[in-house]
């Protein structure tokens, strides 16, 4: 038995079962390659999903990370930490919004801004019920409470009732939302691109309706950029692409690049709805998860990322556009920048299995699409080689 298979067997002994694992051990990284305990080399066409932007052994990066271990890796939200100060100043100055909280996941994001939306409209009239407004297809984390405005069944089956309360409105479906508005609602959460959903963009007059209507109501737009922020788009901020402001957004995944962290992001009028004592974290902003916060905005802006984005997923967009041209089975393409899937009309689980075998790690987004989200710092000759080994992969499943 090799090395890698006896870890694989002692994973199953040991980790909780919640995942049917991909059959490698991830070692090292490299660049945009990902290599296995056997040497085996892949690129990587996931970043971890959506995390690792910069690329593997950015050695800035790491360097910061080292640096900041051997000054102080924790201490607490009960003083201040130059990382945490550092890091917030840099996403209110990017973003436009007004102030920062800290989390350890995207799921802690949401929970927050939550609860944001929720004290918003109970300090305008404690004594009436709440609820939000999400959109079917949406994905927004596992906690209970983000699990209830998670608008995808599969999520919350075995875990009903859920303890906050949500409606539904179809995506991009500005009607529906209206009628599902009552005075109870006290916010509406959408992603700005719907990532585990399938890959569905939003509308400019959609995010623009959601817009007027929270200004009409003065109850608090949520954008989760958890996934389709940090870039990933080709503008810094999803929503900066349509110009419509959330007043709570939320991020996580390439935030940290790897270090566990996501933060909510408040306007001016969504920052006074929480006050000391309401909200609270020990890990949250911590300074070694800021220190990595900090150096990846750094970066960011030192390797233009946003203008690669702007360069490589045009070009994505046009091979992908390519290989539905040539394929019956590839039944849509849909995306922005480097956050692209492929339905095809039936399950991609072989065809991810395929080209994992020859070298490329993909993933799905739904059982029929394969979404791209690599790191943000990939070539077009990385698209190339990824076309090359996706095509391989279909003709070895005999997909026409
Ligand atoms: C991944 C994701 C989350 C949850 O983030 P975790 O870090 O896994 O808790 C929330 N919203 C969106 C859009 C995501 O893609």
């Amino acid at each position: 038995m090799s090395n890698m298979q006896e870890y694989m067997t002692r994973g199953e002994e040991y980790i909780l079962k919640t995942y049917n694992r991909y059959q490698i051990v991830l070692e090292k990284g490299e660049g945009v390659y990902l290599y296995d305990m056997n040497g085996k080399k892949y690129l990587d066409f996931a970043a971890g999903i959506a995390v690792f932007a910069l690329g593997y052994q950015n050695q800035e990066y790491n360097d910061a990370l080292k640096n900041q271990i051997d000054k102080i890796l924790h201490t607490s939200n009960l003083y201040y930490n130059q990382p945490a100060i550092d890091a917030a100043e840099k996403i209110v100055k990017t973003s436009g919004m007004e102030k920062v909280f800290f989390t350890n996941s995207g799921t802690e994001a949401i929970e927050g801004a939550l609860k944001v939306a929720r004290k918003y409209a109970y300090l305008k009239d404690p004594s009436r019920d709440y609820e939000f407004i999400a959109m079917n297809h949406s994905f927004h984390g596992r906690s209970q409470g983000a699990l209830a405005v998670t608008g995808n069944a599969h999520y919350q089956d075995g875990f009903v009732p859920v303890p906050m309360r949500a409606v539904f409105a179809d995506f991009n479906d500005l009607e529906d939302v209206k009628s599902k508005i009552t005075d109870k609602t006290c916010g509406i959460i959408c992603e700005v691109v719907q990532g585990e959903g399938g890959i569905y963009p939003a509308k400019q007059e959609f995010l623009q309706g959601l817009r007027d209507i929270c200004d009409e109501k003065d109850i608090l737009l949520i954008f989760d950029e958890v996934q389709c922020g940090m870039g990933r788009c080709g503008s810094l901020y999803a929503h900066d692409l349509y110009g419509v402001k959330p007043d709570v957004m939320a991020l996580a995944k390439a935030l940290g690049c790897g270090v566990p962290v996501g933060a909510f992001v408040t306007n001016e009028k969504a920052s006074h709805a929480l006050v000391p004592g309401d909200h609270g974290t020990t890990y949250g902003g911590n300074p070694f998860a800021t220190a990595a916060v900090s150096k990846v905005y750094d970066l960011f802006d030192e390797m233009d990322i946003v203008g690669n984005v702007n360069k490589v997923g045009p070009y994505l967009y046009e091979k992908l556009e390519e290989l539905k041209e040539k394929y019956t089975s590839i039944v849509d393409h849909r995306g922005v920048g480097l956050m692209q899937g492929l339905e095809f009309e039936g399950p991609v689980a072989d065809i991810i299995l395929k080209a994992m075998d020859s070298g490329l790690i993909l993933i799905s987004a739904g059982a029929n699409i394969i979404r791209f989200v690599p790191p943000l710092v990939i070539t077009k000759e990385h698209v190339d080689e990824m076309i090359q080994i996706l095509e391989q992969s279909l003709q070895a499943c005999n997909l026409q």
